[in-house]
């Protein structure tokens, strides 16, 4: 059996203060359940005093993005050993923001896994389709690229301490959520595509999925054989929220 893991994606939210607040009520309400994690990815500035909030719990700690080069000239981006360095466990890659809004190709997606993997980060690799890409039936096609290009780069053993969110787009911040049997297809699609290359990742892998999950349908979600816990943007920025997604895959 595979555990469960909670992850809350803050995105560029929060102040000093609230994002400290938002840590301790996380750390005062962690579901006392061992097969249940809660991973935490505020924004980089205040990764070093989440990782001081958490201190003592079983809560992890992860970042939205990094960059593929492990040091140098490249002003403004931050490598994954220092990620490592400020007690990161977690990385996303390849976001649907982060594809949308910056041009990351499935390409650059694979640099960044392969760099994050190289220190010992375990990637969230996201993948989703367009809501376009959906309706006219390519989801399948979107997905596998997204997934191939990861493959290609590290190999199916590659993919031994990752995790992936399946992250409809049209499901992000819409409101609007994918019913618990749409995402279940594209989850054991996923994993029968790795199961192709190695039963063992298959099986052991989390898929989480991602797309306005909320306390009211995550156990209908998180019952599905192969749904392992959530990724979540708005309802993780207020611990009462979170903590009922977290408490929803905990009564599984
Ligand atoms: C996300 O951005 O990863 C996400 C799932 O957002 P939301 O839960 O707000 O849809």
């Amino acid at each position: 059996m595979r555990d469960f893991l909670v992850a809350g994606n803050w995105k560029m939210n929060g102040d000093f203060a609230t994002n400290a607040e938002l840590v301790a009520g996380i750390v005062a309400g962690v579901p006392d359940k061992d097969n249940v994690k809660l991973l935490i990815c505020p924004p980089f500035p205040y990764l070093a005093a989440a990782a001081g909030g958490i201190e003592g719990s079983s809560v992890l700690l992860g970042a939205q993005t990094v960059s593929e080069h492990e040091a140098g000239a490249y002003t403004g981006e931050v490598a994954p050993g220092m990620l490592r360095d400020l007690g990161c466990e977690y990385v996303l890659v390849g976001h649907s923001e982060r594809r949308a809004l910056y041009g990351e190709s499935s390409e650059d997606v694979a640099s960044k896994f392969v760099a994050a993997l190289s220190a010992g980060l375990k990637p969230i690799l996201c993948v989703g389709e367009t809501l376009d890409e959906r309706e006219a039936g390519g989801t399948e096609v979107v997905i596998n690229e997204q997934l191939a290009a990861v493959l290609a780069a590290v190999g199916v053993d590659g993919l031994q301490t990752a995790v992936i969110a399946y992250e409809p787009v049209w499901a992000i911040g819409t409101g609007r959520t994918a019913s618990p049997e749409q995402a279940q297809e594209v989850h054991a699609m996923i994993r029968a595509v790795l199961a192709k290359q190695n039963s063992e990742v298959a099986e052991g892998i989390q898929i989480l999925y991602g797309g306005s999950v909320k306390g009211d349908n995550a156990a209908g979600l998180f019952t599905m054989p192969d749904i392992d816990g959530g990724l979540i943007g708005g309802a993780s920025l207020k611990a009462v929220d979170f903590l009922a997604i977290a408490n929803a895959a905990a009564g599984i």
